[in-house]
């Protein structure tokens, strides 16, 4: 089985590159089970078409104390995708990481991931801390890839990611597989990308233009897997889906100080 995981600055694409992944792996023949590890549980979305109706958090609360089974906590989706949200507390209440560890234990132990071949785990967080650690550091997944642009930002929210991940990878079976470029039509973000990923001591594994496309699609509450199969964009992510099954680059990363990172972006500023 595939265990995979994405990570990435809040808004940069990861659910969008996800779902996108799934709905491209569930179309190569294989058993796909996405779950979403942020507490906006918008993960699934262009999978299920809508919200997922519940969370793995929700259903708990209500059943508490009631056998739970695996019907109660999978929804699915496009092609048979299994679509799970692990759900947190409401905004403003109790730690939102917190939830994620429930959840994925509650997974575990109903065996969610028996009969999967690719597990995607989508997961929040700038940072690598606390519960959004939770799927690397309790071994649910073995390859990490992190969503990036070239915005300064996104870069420096994934050299953090890289931090943690590099604690984690140093020691355990996780490694990280690549970078995934998601456009922001920067200056030169393709070759700046390339070389942030080199510098990681990983790689470019994918380079995804913005497009309009992606939008229409969402705004049809579809990938354009489902929407446009044979728009220019699907084959993107149809490639990159190919590109994780067949990657054997995996590194533990060597994250940078954030001022060779600042100098990094300014020498492809202009
Ligand atoms: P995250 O899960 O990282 O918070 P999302 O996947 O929800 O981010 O994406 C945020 C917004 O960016 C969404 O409206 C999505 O449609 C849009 N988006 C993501 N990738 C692309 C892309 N390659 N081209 C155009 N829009 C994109
Ligand atoms: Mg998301």
């Amino acid at each position: 089985m595939k265990k995979i995981a994405f990570y990435g600055k809040g808004g940069i694409g990861k659910s969008t590159t996800a779902a996108h992944v799934s709905a491209a792996f569930s179309q190569m023949g294989r058993r796909v089970c996405q779950i979403g590890c942020d507490p906006k549980n918008d993960s699934t979305r262009l999978l299920l078409g809508r919200i997922a109706p519940s969370t793995v958090l929700d259903v708990e609360r209500v059943k508490k104390g009631t056998q739970l089974t695996l019907g109660d906590l999978v929804h699915m989706g496009w092609n048979g995708i299994r679509c799970i949200e692990a759900g947190g507390p409401d905004p403003g209440v109790g730690c939102a990481g917190r939830g994620i560890n429930v959840a994925l234990e509650r997974l575990k132990a109903l065996h969610a991931f028996d009969d999967v071949d690719v597990v995607l785990y989508d997961v929040l967080g700038d940072v690598v801390c606390g519960g959004f650690a939770v799927p690397i550091r309790e071994g649910y997944a073995s390859e990490i890839y992190i969503v990036s642009s070239g915005e300064l930002m996104s870069l420096y929210a994934a050299n953090n990611i890289a931090k943690g991940v590099c604690r984690f990878a140093a020691r355990g079976e996780v490694k990280l597989g690549g970078i995934i470029g998601n456009g922001r039509d920067v200056l030169h973000e393709e070759e700046l990308l390339t070389a942030f990923a080199a510098r990681l001591g990983t790689q470019l594994i994918a380079y995804i233009p913005r497009s309009r496309a992606v939008h229409e699609a969402e705004i049809h509450r579809q990938t354009l897997i489902a929407y446009a199969p044979d728009a220019e964009q699907t084959q993107c992510y149809v490639q990159l889906a190919k590109d994780i099954d067949r990657n054997e680059h995996f590194a533990v990363p060597t994250p940078m100080a954030f001022e060779e990172l600042e100098d990094l972006v300014e020498q492809y500023g202009d």
